[in-house]
């Protein structure tokens, strides 16, 4: 799988760093001699591994139809999946508008999808066949290679089955990582204990090694994995389950948390606290107040999308400091939301993000308020290069100036350059501390309303409606 995950540099290098700053990139697939794949061997595959999960989950799956598209056809199929699930109202042409670039960075690196909407496993014909292509060339078979991924989608499909993924992913967008998080952990479990059945043992170990064994993977690599959130999804879930269903033989807390999933990331790292009321409270308050700030670009409404706090961008690569990330993050952050809005008409204008983090007492706040700035430090004297220079400014300076910020409000400014093409851009990132609350808003290029944002969020959080 690693083969796929080269990122294409598709914006310019100040625009880049926003996208850094607040979305995310792209992948696509690189170009090798293919396993031919042929139609019956999928076909009598499938049915091989449709016997085993309906046997193993004692499940009829006889409804799961199988498709397979071309890498083309998978960005529309994904997209329609995701604008579905988003809002069963959205028009087919605003799902591939909004969608269209969380597809292309996955389109490169998924073998298949489950489909719960249709009900079908859809195969991307070509990388399926670079899969297998990778897997046989390690003297792999071909079946069992194509058995590691049918496995996989068939359980999400029994899960379905059994659970109803449409309504259980029907939570705050907020949530989306920590429900995807335990659907992937949970059928990565399970394909790792019907490939035992199946044969398919020594195919899935192979697999897995080379996607998350990232300790000998290149940079580009190990960017593109971290910004698919790989290490979460596929590893740390299934890490999270394996602890849950060790406390509990029985099985019933891993059903409660595939019914009910932890909604942060990092809560994955500590089994022990599942449920945690609570931290899940807080959070569905931090999201009230996040869901109630509308802005305004262009004189139309902005989109706006709930993301995660924590992705695995945000973590530490290296496992012993990403544990050590992470246990000091849990002690000192209680709840953390995230907010990205992006200009309807203009999707290549600059965007912002909000983030708010609750803290456990004031010096934690203190704290991490140091760490975004040194965070957005570093990112600035990052982008330096031959052909990019940034710059911190006053932000004091600016027309309008920071005399509408509240009061224990501050805003870091910087202007990035490219030398080649003389384009420049503004980055702001504005902070404020209230009561344990952080709040920080991160944009590009415009100022007003960078502050207007700021000043909007606190508001909601004072007063929640
Ligand atoms: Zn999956």
């Amino acid at each position: 799988m690693e083969k796929y995950l080269y990122p294409a540099g598709r914006v310019g290098r100040a625009t880049a760093l926003l996208f850094t700053l607040l979305l995310s990139g792209c992948a696509t697939t690189a170009v090798q001699q293919s396993y031919e794949l042929a139609d019956t061997d999928l076909r009598s595959w499938f049915n091989d591994a449709r016997t085993v999960v309906e046997q193993e989950r004692n499940v009829e799956l006889s409804d799961v139809h199988l498709s397979t598209v071309s890498s083309r056809e998978m960005l529309f199929v994904l997209s329609d999946i995701y604008g579905k699930k988003l809002d069963p109202n959205m028009t087919a042409d605003m799902r591939i508008r909004v969608f269209a670039d969380k597809a292309f960075a996955e389109v490169g690196f998924l073998q298949a999808v489950y489909d719960p909407f249709a009900k079908r496993i859809v195969v991307n014909r070509e990388n399926l066949s670079n899969f297998i292509t990778d897997l046989t060339a390690q003297g792999l078979d071909a079946r069992n290679a194509a058995l590691t991924v049918l496995i996989h989608e068939l359980i999400h499909a029994a899960d379905d089955h059994d659970y109803d993924l449409v309504a259980i992913e029907n939570r705050h967008p907020g949530d989306t990582l920590g429900v995807y998080m335990v659907a992937e952990g949970h059928a990565e479990l399970q394909t790792e204990q019907y490939c035992k059945i199946a044969g398919c043992s020594a195919a899935y170990s192979r697999a897995r090694l080379q996607s998350f064994n990232l300790e000998n993977a290149d940079t580009q690599q190990i960017h593109a994995a971290r910004e698919n959130n790989m290490m979460l999804l596929y590893g740390q879930s299934q890490t999270f389950l394996k602890e849950l269903g060790a406390r509990d033989p029985d099985g019933i807390l891993v059903k409660q948390a595939i019914q009910n999933p932890p909604g942060d990331a990092l809560q994955f790292f500590d089994a022990a606290s599942y449920p945690d009321i609570p931290r899940a409270d807080s959070r569905a308050k931090i999201y009230a107040a996040l869901d109630a700030v509308n802005l305004s670009s262009n004189g139309a409404p902005m989109l706006q999308f709930a993301s995660a706090p924590y992705t695995d961008s945000d973590l530490p690569v290296d496992s012993s400091k990403r544990q050590h990330y992470v246990r000091n993050e849990l002690n000192s952050i209680i709840a953390a939301g995230r907010m990205v809005y992006v200009d309807q008409y203009d999707r290549d204008a600059a965007g912002l993000a909000i983030r708010v983090f609750e803290a456990s007492g004031p010096g934690e706040v203190r704290k991490k308020w140091a760490e975004i700035v040194a965070d957005y430090n570093h990112l600035v004297a990052s982008v330096r290069s031959r052909w990019v220079t940034s710059k911190h400014i006053s932000a004091d300076t600016l027309p309008g100036g920071t005399g509408d910020l509240p009061e224990q409000a501050r805003m870091f400014a910087a202007t990035i350059t490219t030398k080649s093409q003389d384009e420049s851009l503004t980055v702001f990132n504005s902070l404020v501390i209230e009561g344990n609350y952080l709040i920080v808003v991160s944009s590009a290029d415009n100022f007003e309303l960078n502050k207007h944002a700021l000043r909007e969020t606190l508001q909601q959080l004072r007063n929640p409606i």
